[in-house]
């Protein structure tokens, strides 16, 4: 590190960007360390909201907030909006989009995009939930096709399905939010509802590979009340403009076709020289990534071994969260000296909402349905909010019904 102060750069404000930046101001005094923080936008978004903006049932600008409301960007943090195109890691650069940043102590939370593991035409012709415009563009699309289908001659009812690839927590998720906004898009544009299909394709014996049984039978059975319609054990081997072919060559059709099969790290990783093991990179323990002493990756970008099962961690925003903690103490460390924590992740439990007022999930080993699981996942949220910004984020931007 050089005499002068370092200059530490936290890439991508998302969950792990925005807290690693926010402890950082509290562990780093001004004149020990200069703190930049480079994103995309001049806000940050809530990328567990995005199924309800792609289901059209949160208003967009709810999940979203200005970066400079919840983070010091007069005083503290140089709060650079610009894209990330590479990361030069042997000469401690960043290739932004319009220019190229130095750093000491990177941090990159550059989050997830969209894994299509190679299924012909998934990437050319399905929408996927990465960003709040992708997400609003679903939205927007099934409105346009519902409103097609009043104004075109012709049986075209397939305009009115909608298909979700893959049932993972966020396609159960999208399908739950899409049994309140197609009721309301039928009543809009007069029609009845049992012409309007949601379609969920899973390759599993079940939904929610892996969760709990008597959850996953709760969600199927309430979902399928309110008219989702769940093909399990099927694999999708292709994507065309106008639905799936799965299994043997049968063709699935549909106005809207999303895929939520799952995720990976931002391809910058790969395409920076960072070695990916099934889609992201596995960093050492206290979060560097492997070889590089100045270099942090957390989030949904990284791997971290959980040792004593010899597994990862989840990707997921909890632990996006808790990295951030380690990273930030890792951080004061290499600038201050002292040693490097180990981290661990704490799992607090899993809720997932299920449309309306119906969610499910476990929470220290309890296993919550319905209303109080519901009520449970707005606690979840708001807690977020809370941490990033006190009870005035939440008092703006939470989730306050159903208490
Ligand atoms: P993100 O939160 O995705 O943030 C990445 C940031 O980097 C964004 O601000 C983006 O704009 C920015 N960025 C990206 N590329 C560039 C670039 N080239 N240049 C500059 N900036 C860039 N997890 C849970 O624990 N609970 C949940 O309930 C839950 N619900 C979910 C619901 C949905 C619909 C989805 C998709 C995921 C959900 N997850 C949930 C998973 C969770 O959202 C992710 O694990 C989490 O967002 C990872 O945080 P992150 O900081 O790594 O990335
Ligand atoms: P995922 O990988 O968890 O689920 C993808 C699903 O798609 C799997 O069930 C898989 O079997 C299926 N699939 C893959 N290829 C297929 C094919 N060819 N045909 C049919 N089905 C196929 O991905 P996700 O749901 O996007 O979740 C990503 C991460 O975000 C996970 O870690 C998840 O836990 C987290 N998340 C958490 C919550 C929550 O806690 N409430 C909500 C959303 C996401």
């Amino acid at each position: 590190m050089s005499n002068q102060k370092p200059r530490v750069v936290v890439l991508g404000a998302g969950y792990a960007g925005m807290m690693t930046t926010k402890k950082l101001t509290k562990l780093l005094r001004p004149e020990q360390a200069e703190i930049v923080l480079v994103n995309k936008h001049n806000y940050h978004y809530q990328t567990t909201w995005l199924h309800q903006v792609a289901a059209g049932t949160i208003n967009q600008n709810q999940v979203r907030m200005m970066i400079s409301d919840v983070i010091d960007t007069k005083h503290r943090v140089n709060l650079i909006q610009d894209s990330v195109l590479e990361i030069k890691k042997d000469e401690k650069t960043v290739v932004l989009e319009n220019g190229e940043l130095q750093y000491d102590i990177l941090v990159v939370g550059l989050g997830f995009e969209s894994a299509t593991f190679g299924i012909s035409g998934m990437k050319e012709n399905a929408f996927a939930i990465q960003t709040i415009d992708s997400s609003r563009l679903i939205y927007d699309h099934i409105e346009y096709q519902f409103s097609r289908y009043k104004n075109e001659e012709g049986n075209k009812e397939e305009l009115l399905t909608i298909l979700v690839g893959g049932s993972g927590f966020t396609g159960i998720e999208f399908v739950g939010e899409l049994t309140e906004s197609v009721k309301k898009l039928c009543r809009k544009y007069d029609i009845p509802r049992y012409k309007a299909r949601i379609i969920n394709v899973e390759a599993a014996p079940s939904i929610l590979p892996g969760f709990d049984e008597e959850l996953v039978t709760y969600a199927k059975s309430s979902l399928e009340a309110r008219g989702v319609e769940f093909r399990t054990g099927t694999m999708i081997k292709e994507c065309k403009e106008d639905g799936f072919v799965v299994g043997e060559g049968e063709e699935i059709k549909a106005g809207t076709v999303v895929w939520t099969g799952g995720v990976q790290a931002n391809s910058i990783l790969g395409e920076s020289g960072f070695e990916i093991t099934k889609g992201r990179v596995t960093v050492n323990n206290d979060l560097r990534a492997p070889g590089y002493r100045d270099i942090f990756i957390l989030g949904d970008c990284a791997w971290v071994m959980d040792k004593e099962n010899d597994r990862p961690y989840p990707p997921n925003a909890q632990n996006a969260m808790q990295q951030a903690d380690t990273a930030a103490q890792n951080i004061a460390s290499l600038i201050y000296g002292g040693p490097m924590q180990e981290y661990k992740f704490e799992n607090k439990g899993t809720v997932a909402s299920l449309g309306g007022s119906e969610a499910i999930g476990t929470v220290f080993d309890r296993q919550l349905f319905g209303k109080p699981a519901k009520t449970m996942k707005n606690v979840v949220d708001n807690r977020y909010l809370f941490m990033l910004g006190g009870p005035g984020l939440v008092l703006k931007k939470g989730k306050l019904s159903l208490f």
